[in-house]
């Protein structure tokens, strides 16, 4: 059987791309090793999703989503696409070692975490050092924790664990947020919350559990060790694009190169949210990179199969 459209990624880019391609009668598979969400599912409270005027709970948005893809028959399995191949014009991708064949592929694969590197990260990952507040931030309850980051993603993942821990750390290697004025202020000032400016982290120490981090002020030099329970990363992101290496062009970096309809170099090959290179990786915005990748898929199809 060949799918019309597969799209690798559950997100809000990759079910953006579903529903609009499941519902203009296209036959679409949609693939996620996790289950659907994406990162958004990872947050807690998203107040800048329009349509919401509350805010509206990260995991709640998402299932809306999901369910929406799914009533316009979209199938949706869990599955990781390590390869995608493109001959006679269709193209083979292998999902979990099966290959499947696809008039048009929407890569919707978003970022994974980027780590520090530095000595006793991986030995506590899972064991103290974690890149998800909302997936991890309860098992601190109490507990002084570390947030490292100066974005978006490190100022609300603070937010969320001022609800859970006792102390938040705040370390930063400048003395300027990049984050939004609005996530800022929300944090800088919180009775929970202390800053670390100018510092980075050289080393995580403990014995079965983190206990300590090693910070290196960047003007000074001078080294400090502070206690802590939990670190919790926001120090950028890594695209999942391998996949597509020689089907689209990269930046040096990884992120995907696509014109304004969405396509990449290979054509019937789109690319959708946090994985392009892009001024802005929000849900709005993957939302409407989904959009229009669906809409480009569906052209595709109609001009070359129809
Ligand atoms: C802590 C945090 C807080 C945030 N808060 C906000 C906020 O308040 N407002 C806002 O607008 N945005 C927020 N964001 C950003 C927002 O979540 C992302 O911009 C958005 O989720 C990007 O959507 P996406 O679909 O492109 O990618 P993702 O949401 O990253 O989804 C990509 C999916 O692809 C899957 N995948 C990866 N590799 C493969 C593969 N090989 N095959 C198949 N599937 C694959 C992944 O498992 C993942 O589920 C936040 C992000 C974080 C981390």
């Amino acid at each position: 059987m060949v799918y019309d459209v597969i799209i690798a990624g559950g997100g809000p880019a990759g079910l953006t791309s579903a529903i609009y391609t499941a519902r203009a009668g296209l036959r679409v598979k949609l693939v996620d090793p996790v289950g659907t969400g994406g990162k958004a599912a990872t947050t807690s409270l998203i107040q800048n999703y329009p349509g919401f005027p509350h805010g509206v709970l990260g995991p709640k948005l998402m299932e809306f989503m999901s369910e929406q893809a799914r009533g316009f028959g979209t199938e949706i399995d869990y599955g990781e696409v390590s390869a995608v191949k493109q001959a006679n014009n269709l193209f083979s991708v292998a999902i979990d070692g099966k290959e499947y064949e696809a008039r048009s592929v929407i890569w919707a694969a978003g970022t994974c975490s980027r780590s520090l590197g530095v000595p006793g990260e991986a030995e506590f990952f899972g064991r103290g050092v974690s890149f998800c507040a909302i997936c991890d931030g309860p098992l601190f309850r109490d507990k002084v924790v570390a947030v490292v980051g100066g974005g978006d993603s490190a100022l609300t993942g603070a937010q969320f664990l001022t609800g859970y821990a006792k102390q938040v750390i705040l370390i930063h290697r400048r003395d300027q947020f990049r984050a939004s004025l609005a996530n800022v202020n929300r944090v800088v000032g919180h009775p929970k919350v202390t800053l670390k400016l100018d510092c980075t982290v050289e080393e995580m120490k403990g014995d079965e559990q983190l206990e300590s981090l090693v910070l290196k002020n960047v003007k000074t030099g001078s080294l400090e060790h502070i206690e802590v329970g939990g670190v919790f990363l926001y120090v950028g992101a890594v695209p999942n694009s391998a996949p597509l290496k020689g089907l689209a062009r990269l930046t040096p970096a990884g992120f995907v190169k696509t014109g304004e309809d969405m396509s990449t170099d290979t054509q019937g090959l789109f690319a959708a949210g946090d994985v392009r290179d892009k001024l802005l990786r929000q849900v709005a915005t993957a939302v409407g990179d989904g959009a229009i990748a669906g809409w480009s898929a569906e052209k595709y199809i109609i001009e070359n199969f129809r």
